[in-house]
């Protein structure tokens, strides 16, 4: 059969299904990105993704993947053979690692952190920092949600650590997961430089990059050694004062990001947005453990909103289980990535995604562990239903009273 009827259910941790409206929205004639009509649309984003970032400081959007914001964060902040602190818990972390030790920064690695497990640990960075007494360190990178294991760092608690140690290192943060979906405060929680990507809550294609930049950064920027020309923050601020870039921006993915801002910010709150999420992360979390199997992250406070990822039981592939689950319903599931390969499946929870959607997702899951064999209790659907509907009939008596 070539040709599977219904709807795909996009269950990978981004991209996310992209709402219709959007996809109109960049369906949209391209117009000269030198017109005021444009300088109009690129004010607007800008403006809008203060918002979504919660600060009052500067966003620049780039026409890149996250991978490409987070290069720019790090050549616009830092110099050659800079000390910057990291950790090793989970894959794009490894990743985002790999890309400081490129660049030519000396990468200083937590090596007891590295269960995959847990998030960053903010007694860890206090101790770091306070043994750094020459201040050497000059940046500690946090990824905010790691897609690869559904554990949420506290990035609050973090910032508290580096004040407690009153160290002036900057602080980096990929929020590539978390944002919009996840609550994150820039400007609360003293980050300095925030990364986002635009597949996931945005709602919108793969294909644009952010930094939300505070003026700690901002000054850091104009010493930073490290080589770089596209990423350079500096032509692309003076430029976006009215509006405009210095090169061809992606106008059509800036249209779709105008319509899911409205969706966002004006049409649903983010306040809302964030109680969707952290409802949908917990019924699917109520489903695994019904079904018996394992949640990846251990610590309840860690537990994310938007991916939760799910041990097989030893001797049984999650990649045969989503092979099945693939084949017979159309849901792609995230797959386990690094050491988590063939032991994880990981079910996306983000972006344009409602109650039905989920139950039709862990529907799928529940008759896939059945069909591929893989030991599990019934229940899961079941106990994911009677939380929403519990959740929801409460919602309704706190509105009444
Ligand atoms: N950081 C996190 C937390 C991610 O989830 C991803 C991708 O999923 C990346 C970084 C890399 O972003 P991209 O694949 O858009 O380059």
């Amino acid at each position: 059969m070539s040709y599977s009827s219904g709807r795909q259910f996009v269950q990978i941790p981004g991209p996310t299904n992209v709402p219709e409206r959007v996809l109109r929205a960049i369906a949209r004639p391209t117009i000269d990105h030198r017109s005021p009509e444009f300088g109009r649309l690129g004010l607007e984003v800008l403006e809008g993704m203060k918002e979504v970032f919660q600060t009052s400081g500067r966003v620049v959007i780039l026409p890149c993947s996250g991978s490409g914001a987070w290069e720019s964060a790090l050549t616009n902040t830092l110099s050659p053979g800079d000390k910057i602190l990291m950790f090793d818990i989970g894959q794009f972390s490894a990743l985002w690692i790999q890309v400081a030790v490129k660049l030519g920064l000396d990468v200083e690695v937590d090596a007891a952190q590295n269960d995959w497990r847990h998030g960053v640990d903010p007694q860890v960075v206090e101790a770091r920092l306070r043994d750094d007494r020459g201040h050497k360190i000059k940046a500690v990178g946090v990824v905010h949600n790691e897609t690869s294991s559904g554990v949420t760092s506290m990035v609050g608690a973090v910032r508290e650590a580096m004040d407690r140690a009153q160290h002036p290192a900057l602080l980096l943060v990929d929020t590539i997961s978390s944002l919009a979906s996840i609550d994150f405060r820039h400007d609360e929680w003293g980050v300095d430089v925030a990364i986002g990507g635009s597949q996931k809550g945005l709602m919108l294609p793969p294909g644009l990059g952010f930094n939300a930049i505070s003026d700690k950064a901002l000054v850091a920027s104009k010493s930073a050694r490290l080589p770089k020309s596209y990423w350079d923050w500096q032509p692309m601020l003076a430029q976006n004062a009215t509006g405009f870039f210095p090169y061809t921006p992606a106008t059509n993915l800036l249209y779709g990001l105008r319509e899911s801002l409205q969706m966002l910010l004006r049409e649903e709150g983010l306040q809302n947005v964030f109680a969707r999420h952290r409802r949908h992360g917990e019924a699917t979390r109520r489903a695994a453990r019904a079904w018996g199997l394992e949640n990846v992250a251990l610590n309840p406070k860690e537990y994310s909103s938007s991916v939760t990822a799910i041990y097989t039981p030893a001797g049984h592939s999650a990649d045969e289980l989503r092979k099945v689950i693939l084949e017979r319903f159309n849901m792609p599931l995230g797959s386990g990535l690094g050491k988590f390969q063939n032991k994880v499946f990981r079910v996306g929870h983000l972006g344009d995604f409602n109650d039905l959607m989920l139950a039709g997702t862990l529907s799928g899951v529940e008759m896939g562990l059945e069909i591929a064999g893989v030991p599990h209790r019934k229940g899961g659907v079941a106990a994911a239903l009677d939380y929403l509907t519990e959740s929801l009939k409460e919602a309704a008596s706190m509105a009444r009273t």
